[in-house]
C-alpha cells in the first residue's frame, strides 16, 4: 500500500462515519494491567498537547495515525542512513501506528518487543525470497467476493482490508499494497443471501483487515440482519482493536453487540506491554456486555518467544479476564522471516508453563499448515511409551509414573508394543498431534487472525 492509500483508507473510514464516537472509556475501576508507566510517560512527551477528549476518540487517533518515515523520526531516534533504509521497506510494506500503541514504544530500545510488531525493520526486505506471499492459500474458497466457506458449518465475512496497524508479522502483508477498501452495501447483500441459502452455516466469523474499523452503525446493518438468520447461531468478531486503539471499544460500540449475542470477540495480544489500563478496561468494557474475549497471539522472535514473556502474557490476560486461545507458530510470509521461530522454540515455551502455571493460562499452540491444511495443535510429549496395558508418563518435572489402562471386556489384551493393531509409535504420534485440553478443529484460519 502507498501512502495514497493510506489516505484513501482514511477516506474510506471517514465515508463510512455518520458521528465521531463517545468514546467514554469508564475509568471508574482500575483494570489490571502490566506495571509498565511507559505508556503514560510517552504520553505526556509525545501527545501532552492532545486533549482528553480527543485521546478518548478512536477516531482522533484513527486519523492521526503515523504512516511516514519522516513523522516517526520525530518520535524514535533514527539515523539518516536508517531513515532512508526504511523508506525503502516502506515503498514494499507500508506502515501505520496508532498514537495509542506508539506510546507503548521504548523508544531509546530498538529492540524494544512492540516497536519490532509496530515499526518497519529493513529485513522485511533484506530477507529477499523467503517465505511466500500467501502460505495459507487463503485466496481460494470464495463462495461470492468476501465470503469464504471452508468447511461445512463456518463462513468468513470479510466486511474491509482496513486496519488500525499494519503489524509488522501480518500474515495478509500481501494486501497492504492494495488496501483501503470497504465492502459496499450490495456486496455485503450477496454474501448474506449466500448465507441465507446455505443452512448448514451455524457459526459466522466477521473478520478483515479489521471489521472494527468500519463505524458502529454500519456494523450493526450487518450484525442485525446476520442475527436474522435462523440457523446462524453464533457470530465471532476478530479484531486487534482492544490492543492497538482501546478507544473504540465504547459504549455504543458495546452496547450494539450487546443486542445480538451470542458474539464472541478474538483479539491478539502478542506482549503484556500491551496490556495497558486502557485495552484492559476495553476487555472489561465487552465482557460486561456480554461479549466473551479471547486471545489469539503470534510467536515472534525477540517479542514473546520466552518463557518468562508468554507467563507474563497469559497470566496477565487472566488478570484482566481474558482467555488465552491461540499461541500460533508464525506463518511462513515473504517479509516477515526475521520474526520467525522454530517450533522447537514453541514447544519449549509450553513445556515451561505447563505445570508451573494454572492450565487455564497456557493457550493452545498451533501450526497454521501451509497449502491451507489448517491448524494443527503441538505440545510436548508426555507419554513416552507403553507395554502392554501400561502406559509411561513423565509429568512436567520429568518424574516418571505408570498407569493402567482398564481392560477392555470381550477384546483381545493388546501385544506389547501396540495398541488395537496400531504400533506404539503411532498412538505416540497421534497422542502428540491433539492436546489434552482441547480438539482444535480445522476452524477456517482467517478466524484466528484480527
Ligand atoms: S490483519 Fe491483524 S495482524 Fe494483520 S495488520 Fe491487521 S490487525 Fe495486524
Amino acid at each position: 500500500m502507498t501512502q495514497s492509500n493510506i489516505v484513501m483508507q482514511e477516506k474510506a473510514l471517514t465515508s463510512a462515519e455518520e458521528e465521531p464516537p463517545s468514546a467514554a472509556i469508564s475509568e471508574t475501576e482500575e483494570p489490571p494491567s502490566s506495571k509498565s508507566t511507559i505508556g503514560s510517560e510517552n504520553r505526556k512527551r509525545f501527545f501532552g498537547h492532545v486533549t482528553e477528549g480527543n485521546w478518548k476518540d478512536w477516531r482522533w487517533h484513527f486519523r492521526n495515525r503515523i504512516t511516514t518515515i519522516d513523522e516517526l523520526s520525530k518520535f524514535i531516534p533514527l539515523s539518516g542512513k536508517e531513515q532512508s533504509r526504511l523508506k525503502l521497506v516502506a515503498t514494499k510494506y507500508p506502515f501505520a501506528v496508532t498514537p495509542h500503541y506508539l506510546t507503548l514504544i521504548n523508544v531509546d530500545d530498538p529492540n524494544d518487543p512492540i516497536r519490532k510488531q509496530a515499526i518497519p525493520s529493513f529485513d522485511e526486505i533484506g530477507l529477499v525470497g523467503m517465505g511466500q506471499e500467501d502460505p495459507l492459500e487463503e485466496a481460494r474458497d470464495s463462495l461470492v467476493p468476501g465470503l469464504v466457506q471452508r468447511y461445512p458449518d463456518r463462513a468468513l465475512m470479510v466486511l474491509t482490508d482496513i486496519c488500525p496497524m499494519f503489524c509488522r508479522h501480518c500474515t495478509r502483508k500481501r494486501e497492504w499494497k492494495n488496501g483501503g477498501w470497504v465492502r459496499k452495501a450490495a456486496e455485503i447483500e450477496t454474501m448474506l443471501d449466500e448465507i441465507r441459502r446455505r443452512k448448514i452455516i451455524r457459526d459466522v466469523i466477521i473478520s478483515g483487515g479489521d471489521p472494527l474499523t468500519l463505524s458502529t452503525h454500519r456494523l450493526e446493518e450487518v450484525i442485525s440482519k446476520l442475527r436474522q438468520i435462523e440457523h446462524v447461531e453464533i457470530i465471532r468478531i476478530g479484531t486487534r482493536f482492544p490492543v492497538v486503539l482501546p478507544q473504540r471499544i465504547d459504549d455504543e460500540l458495546c452496547a450494539m453487540l450487546s443486542k445480538y449475542g451470542p458474539i464472541w470477540l478474538n483479539t491478539h495480544f502478542n506482549h503484556p506491554n500491551e496490556i495497558t489500563p486502557e485495552s484492559a478496561a476495553a476487555c472489561d468494557k465487552l465482557l460486561r456486555s456480554g461479549i466473551p474475549v479471547n486471545n489469539q497471539s503470534v510467536l515472534l522472535r525477540g517479542v514473546n518467544d520466552s518463557v518468562d514473556t508468554q507467563m507474563k502474557l497469559c497470566q496477565g490476560l487472566l488478570k484482566t479476564k481474558v482467555r488465552p486461545y491461540y499461541l500460533f507458530q508464525a506463518d511462513e510470509v515473504q517479509g516477515t522471516e526475521h520474526l520467525r521461530t522454530t517450533v522447537e522454540a514453541g514447544l519449549k515455551i509450553i513445556e515451561g508453563m505447563r505445570g508451573y502455571t494454572s492450565g487455564i493460562a497456557i493457550p493452545t499452540y498451533v501450526v497454521d499448515l501451509p497449502g491451507g491444511g489448517g491448524k494443527v495443535p503441538l505440545q510436548p510429549e508426555y507419554l513416552i511409551s507403553q507395554t502392554g496395558d501400561t502406559l509411561t508418563f513423565r509429568n512436567y518435572q520429568g518424574r516418571i509414573f505408570h498407569y493402567r489402562e482398564p481392560k477392555l471386556i470381550g477384546q483381545s489384551p493388546p501385544k506389547n508394543g501396540q495398541r488395537n493393531g496400531r504400533k506404539t509409535r503411532s498412538v505416540l504420534t497421534q497422542l502428540m498431534l491433539f492436546t489434552e485440553e482441547e480438539k482444535v478443529r480445522d476452524e477456517n484460519r482467517a478466524v484466528v487472525r484480527s
